[in-house]
């Protein structure tokens, strides 16, 4: 941080005084006050320059200076807007004044300008050498030996036995309901908070999605909920085709109580692991308890290959035939054949070397993202309108973002007004999902709430994730800590 009182001149000061602290301060810039300290502009070495050329001595003061309108930003500010007004005018450093007028700080554009993202890539050591091999080799096709041993080492790492590497998670769970011949008229229940893609490939199927509240437990899906759905639809004849029961923000869903249910009504279970993938249920690797699991390998999840997904089964036969659809449903012929109507949704050679590096360091991004979940709780323990996603005893999660809830009993600010305010400091904040039972495309599908009230409705009103990436300096994590305690 710049020393205010290092820089400051009068306009009695000499020209070679105030050359001398330009050059020792090396901040380019000098403020000139009046003698009561009030700012009154700022001098930059050309100014100096100018007043030599005019004829003014080394021993004479820089009283000739003009008065000139200096940029500057008054408190309250925020970072956003100053760097706006730095942008604008093209300068790297802002005397920020107090109510006296007198320079309480100034601003450089190196210290203010960088944004705290919500989640971004993180890459190892590994990844480099695996993609350069797909170079080396040429196999840059959607397909080759990092896809196969990538699938390998992902079904060995959770723990189940075929795995299949897709171009996204969404893909993924688009051929799970393949698998399970999910088609039009066709009920599939699926956990409401969520991301649209847990729910879009059931619409691609022309099936009609019935959405499950969440518990206040978990947060995932409400066994409660999913029982009252189960007999409504035995009711009305129409048991559903699958249950994608979702394990959000890296935490796995209460499996047990859910698998049971699925298996008293005989409807498969798909689990959407997509952020889970490394979280664990009673041990178990999340992602590995239903007929199929599907985990994400998109730029913001646990581990990334830019983009990609896995679909995981115990069933060869789901995992064989995915492949097959996944590969335009090539019939094995010698001359192209189909049966079927297939997809191109196989995961490239290249990709898969990046997924397989990535898949090294999945401990490390688990444990560095538990430690910022955990040095906020501790960091804001104080704060009694914050209240985090709560751990079940049964739950390893990864806390793939943190998550946490305002209780309006503590506070006026709303989780949107945060939002807001986090972002006007260039901190990226972001509210929990809008659950798909409230999104405009799926107005017309049923809802099945946990009780008299929406859990999922309420989590999403006072939700908020925070910056939360395994890569995230604790400075940054000290400057969200200090924001989130400024406006609360
Ligand atoms: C990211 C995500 C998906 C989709 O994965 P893509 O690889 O982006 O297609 C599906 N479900 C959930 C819960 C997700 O967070």
């Amino acid at each position: 941080m710049i020393n205010v009182s290092k820089i400051s001149v009068k306009r009695s000061t000499s020209l070679r005084d105030a050359l001398e602290t330009l050059n020792r301060a090396g901040t380019g810039i000098l403020l000139l006050n009046t003698d009561d300290g009030r700012f009154e502009r700022t001098v930059t070495d050309g100014d100096l320059r100018r007043l030599i050329l005019e004829g003014c001595q080394l021993d004479e003061s820089i009283a000739l200076l003009k008065a000139i309108d200096s940029v500057v930003i008054q408190t309250p500010y925020t970072r956003r807007e100053a760097l706006a007004l730095m942008n604008k005018h093209s300068i790297n450093h802002l005397p920020v004044l107090d109510d006296r007028l007198h320079v309480s700080q100034v601003l450089e554009r190196r210290e203010i300008d960088g944004q705290i993202l919500l989640s971004t890539p993180h890459m190892g050591d590994a990844e480099r050498e695996f993609v350069e091999e797909a170079f080396r080799t040429n196999w840059i096709a959607p397909l080759g030996p990092n896809v196969d041993a990538f699938e390998r080492e992902l079904a060995e790492k959770v723990g189940c036995k075929y795995a299949a590497a897709l171009s996204s998670g969404t893909a993924a769970i688009h051929l799970a309901l393949r698998m399970l011949d999910v088609g039009p008229g066709d009920l599939v229940f699926c956990s409401t908070l969520t991301f649209a893609a847990s729910a879009n490939p059931i619409m691609y199927q022309g099936a009609q999605p019935v959405f499950i509240d969440s518990n206040a437990d978990s947060w995932n899906m409400s066994p409660a909920a999913l029982k009252h759905a189960l007999q409504w639809a035995k009711k009305e004849g129409r048991l559903p085709k699958a249950v994608i029961v979702v394990s959000l923000y890296g935490q796995s869903a209460d499996m047990d109580p859910l698998l049971a249910l699925c298996d008293e009504y005989g409807v498969p279970l798909i689990e959407d692991a997509a952020e889970s993938l490394g979280a664990k249920y009673k041990g178990r690797a999340s992602g590995t308890f239903g007929s199929m699991g599907i985990y994400s390998f998109n730029g913001n999840k646990i581990i990334t290959t830019s983009g990609g997904g896995m679909l995981v089964s115990d069933d060869a036969s789901f995992i064989e035939k995915a492949r097959f659809l996944a590969t335009q449903a090539r019939d094995p012929a010698p001359h192209y054949q189909h049966s079927q109507i297939g997809y191109n949704y196989r995961m490239s050679n290249i990709l898969a070397g990046v997924g397989r590096g990535q898949l090294q360091v999945l401990e490390e991004r688990v444990h560095a993202r538990r430690t910022v979940f955990s040095r906020y709780r501790e960091l804001l323990s104080d704060i009694a309108a914050l209240e985090w996603m709560p751990e079940p005893e049964w739950s390893y999660a990864t806390h793939w973002l943190t998550a946490c809830t305002i209780n309006p009993q503590f506070t006026k600010t709303t989780s949107e007004e945060l939002i807001q305010r986090l972002s006007a400091e260039m901190i990226e904040a972001r509210p929990l999902w809008k659950p798909m039972h409230l999104q405009p495309v799926f107005a017309s599908a049923p809802y099945f709430s946990d009780g008299e009230m929406s859990v999922s409705d309420d989590l999403f009103n006072r939700g908020v994730c925070l910056p939360s990436g395994s890569n995230m300096t604790d400075e940054s994590l000290e400057r969200v800590v200090a924001t989130i305690r400024k406006i609360l």
